[in-house]
């Protein structure tokens, strides 16, 4: 199979766009999507430090890495935050990728964990629990990254969601008809105390951004979460994929989707004021953020 663009070997076929693409010309294409993305929706300004998550996954290396690149010549600051859930036999090694990737590009690297900040890991959080533990993990993730976004003073938070978890969110919420969660997906306005947060890959498969880290040399390992197959998630991902690979396209034709219904119902479902948390102070919807109702779970057993 030849490059639709020149005369090289192709190493992806893009069954969504028609087109084949030989490593350098997949590598342009790719960066090109991601700045375009950062571009229309105004992701970034001059002058801004971005925190961007980094687990060490091949998602959030993908970001750092292509996101130093793309923003090389702007007057943006990049800070990497790890968080360490605190999963046994599985973190440790994604937090050693996290920092391989930071000191590869110089970039600042802070690591905070569910530990110090709530007191617990996530596998004591979760033992002995019925709820699935990504509900713990996403809830606390987010305050966790929040709070030190905060510290870092950083303008925005990055976050390495692909184009399949943006896809599945959707679905998953739909299958659920759960409109109300749903229509909290569309993009924050800013929010006092909410640092907001960017998706920049939001547009990329993850297939391709399994493939960008693999050209560039800067992700070998993939492991999954042990926790990863008791979320609702991991049926929803094998259905989006089963759909993709017989209709090609429908991951993005459920995202456009999704925002054209967005738009349409955005007049009857205005983004809530945030209040600030009684407990810990951060942006919440009612009495307590969703952290501290998870805490007071825990901590009454
Ligand atoms: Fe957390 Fe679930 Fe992701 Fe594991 S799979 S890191 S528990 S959100």
């Amino acid at each position: 199979m030849i490059c639709s663009k020149c005369s090289e070997w192709a190493i992806i076929s893009q069954r969504y766009s028609g087109q084949h693409l030989c490593q350098d010309h997949f590598i342009q294409d790719f960066e090109r999507r991601v700045a375009e993305t950062v571009h229309k929706n105004n992701m970034v300004k001059d002058g801004e430090r971005i925190a961007v998550a980094v687990s060490g996954g091949k998602d959030s290396t993908a970001l750092l890495f292509c996101l130093h690149r793309i923003l090389a010549k702007r007057d943006v600051e990049l800070v990497a935050v790890t968080v360490d859930e605190g999963i046994a036999g599985y973190r440790d090694d994604t937090i050693k990728a996290a920092r391989a990737i930071a000191e590869k590009l110089a970039v600042e690297q802070h690591i905070v964990s569910f530990q110090e900040e709530f007191g617990y890991n996530l596998d004591e959080m979760v033992q002995g629990k019925k709820v699935a533990p990504c509900t713990f993990c996403g809830v606390f993730r987010k305050s966790a990254l929040n709070r030190a976004a905060k510290r870092l003073g950083a303008d925005k938070v990055a976050t390495g969601h692909n184009l399949d978890d943006e896809a599945q969110s959707i679905m998953m919420n739909y299958l659920k008809g759960d409109f109300e969660r749903l229509m909290r997906f569309r993009p924050r306005s800013a929010k006092k105390g909410l640092v907001p947060r960017i998706k920049p890959l939001r547009e990329m498969p993850e297939k391709e951004i399994a493939l960008y880290c693999m050209v560039n040399e800067v992700f070998t390992e993939s492991r999954e979460c042990p926790y990863a197959n008791l979320s609702l998630r991991a049926d929803v991902r094998d259905l989006m994929n089963c759909l993709e690979s017989q209709f090609p396209g429908t991951k993005q034709s459920t995202v456009k989707g999704f925002e054209k219904i967005a738009e349409r119902a955005k007049g009857s479902y205005a983004q809530m004021d945030l209040a600030a948390c009684q407990m810990c102070g951060e942006p919440c919807v009612k009495e307590l953020c969703k952290a501290c109702e998870l805490l007071h779970l825990l901590r009454s057993g």
